[in-house]
């Protein structure tokens, strides 16, 4: 059985990779309306992770005996000045997350609840992958600066990112 906190911090775990998913989402839709369908591409897959984020956590929940509680999502932005902007706030974002985790994990440990950390351990793994993604790209927007022809080039690349359902 789950004790009352971890069912409460799971739940408030799956809904905050809910929203991470709604601000990608939110991201995809402004930069497909600004014709940068290769980064709309990337974002909206980032969205596809982070509802298998929050449905691995839904799932382990419902194994463990707990009740899901889905709550409303708040709201999220809807435009950024530029891509290093919508980037920089993913890579802030992407810390954020990480340090819900490492508190989920914190917790699991001071519960002794060793089935949450090991659920925890793919999670873990997944926000060192997550930093170091957006990390590169970042650097590469700070080589091309204003260039066209490589912002160009870099949504072509971004438009190659294919889902793959990670491995939680
Ligand atoms: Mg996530």
């Amino acid at each position: 059985m789950l004790s009352k906190k971890i069912e409460d911090a799971l739940n408030e775990q799956i809904n905050a990779e809910f929203w991470s998913g709604y601000l990608y989402l939110s991201m995809s839709c402004h930069f497909a309306d600004k014709g940068l369908d290769g980064v709309a591409n990337w974002f909206r897959i980032q969205f596809q992770e982070e509802q298998a984020h929050a449905l691995a956590l839904l799932d382990y929940l419902h194994a463990r005996g707990g009740k899901v509680v889905l709550s409303s999502i708040a709201d999220v932005p809807t435009s950024w000045e530029s891509l290093k902007d919508a980037f920089t706030a993913t890579y802030d974002h992407e810390r954020k997350v990480t340090r819900m985790i490492n508190n989920l994990y914190g917790l699991a440990e001071e519960e002794k609840d060793y089935a949450t950390r090991q659920k925890l351990n793919g999670f873990v793994a997944e926000q060192v992958e997550e930093e170091e993604n957006v990390t590169h790209i970042i650097d590469s927007l700070n080589l091309i600066g204003e260039d066209g022809a490589g912002l160009y080039q870099f949504d072509l690349q971004m438009a190659q990112r294919k889902y793959n359902a990670p491995n939680l």
